[in-house]
């Protein structure tokens, strides 16, 4: 079994032809709901993939979050431990897609932010092998690793934006000795300061005392680094519709691999093959099963 901890939204898409200017009407084209939060996301995926997830987070008593976790059951989810707030609303995305393809989001992140150092105890972690954090809160890292240690997991970290923006002064104490660190490569520029992806990586491996640091390039693959080595594989040319949540599938293939042992290439082609293969489809959720990824990589 293993442990996703963070959040869950519910995501709105709203394809829109036009932004309403002030106090204006704008026509919604199409409209797609379903889940999401990066969490949540991260639990399908591994779900998917034939892990055992259970999903901590925490939502309102609102009918969003009924939906939300009725959504995580249905894939396998255990959502026993999500703790359920009384008096918020649960996390809620909108995101406008323009026809230029520029995405807006809109993120009120309700319930989520009641998910507190606190309620990581050890308890909702027995049995668990590895638990995955997908936060840039610094309290609930520190809380994870120091939990991650008391029941013998591995810790893996997804810190966004969120942490990319805290600078290394913050982040290096936050995520020493965390086993695997996920990053896209915007947060990687951002955080090493260097607009060039390759010296980004090159400073944050230097920088950054983790296990192996990964980091997604988006249509350009994807670069590992661990053990000394840097690794880098090219994205599989797919025609991509929707890369929501290509990094949370990514991340969910990779430590799959992880868990199983495979080396450090190994586990970069299945983790680049998992999202390849989301983004070709439509939502945040839209993550392959293992044998979908086994013949993908076969072909
Ligand atoms: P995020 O969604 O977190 O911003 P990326 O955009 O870097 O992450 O995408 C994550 C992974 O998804 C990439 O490392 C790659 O494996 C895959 N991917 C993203 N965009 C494409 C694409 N256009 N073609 C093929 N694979 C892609």
């Amino acid at each position: 079994e293993i442990a996703s901890v963070g959040n869950l939204n519910f995501d709105v898409y709203l394809r829109v032809s036009e932004l309403p200017g002030p106090d204006e009407n704008a026509e919604v084209l199409d409209l797609y709901t379903g889940g999401g939060g990066s969490a949540a996301n991260f639990a399908v995926a591994a779900a998917r993939l034939g892990l055992a997830p259970r999903f901590i987070g925490a939502v309102g008593e609102d009918p969003l979050g009924e939906i939300s976790l009725r959504e995580l059951r249905e894939e396998g989810v255990d959502v026993t431990y999500v703790k359920r707030i009384a008096g918020v609303r649960s996390g809620l995305v909108v995101v406008l897609v323009h026809p230029d393809g520029v995405k807006r989001m809109l993120s009120y992140r309700g319930a989520n932010l009641g998910l507190a150092p606190g309620d990581l105890t050890p308890e909702k972690f027995r049995g668990v092998r590895h638990i995955h954090l997908a936060t840039g809160r610094t309290e609930l890292i520190l809380k994870a690793k120091e939990v991650a240690r008391e029941v013998g997991a591995s810790l893996s970290v997804d810190g966004g934006t969120a942490l990319a923006k805290k600078g290394l002064d913050i982040v290096r104490p936050a995520v020493e000795g965390v086993d695997v660190l996920f990053m896209n490569q915007a947060e990687a520029r951002l955080l090493a300061g260097s607009h060039d992806h390759r010296t980004a990586v090159e400073k944050l491996a230097r920088e950054l005392r983790v296990g192996e640091l990964v980091v997604t390039l988006g249509a350009r693959g994807a670069a590992a680094y661990g053990g000394g080595k840097l690794l880098h594989v090219d994205a599989f040319r797919v025609d991509a519709v929707d890369t929501t949540g290509a990094g949370d599938c990514f991340a969910a293939a990779y430590i799959a691999m992880h868990l199983r042992g495979r080396d450090p290439y190994e586990k970069l082609l299945f983790a680049n093959a998992a999202a390849a293969i989301k983004v070709t489809r439509p939502g945040a959720r839209s993550s392959p099963r293992y044998a979908e990824v086994e013949a993908f990589l076969a072909s």
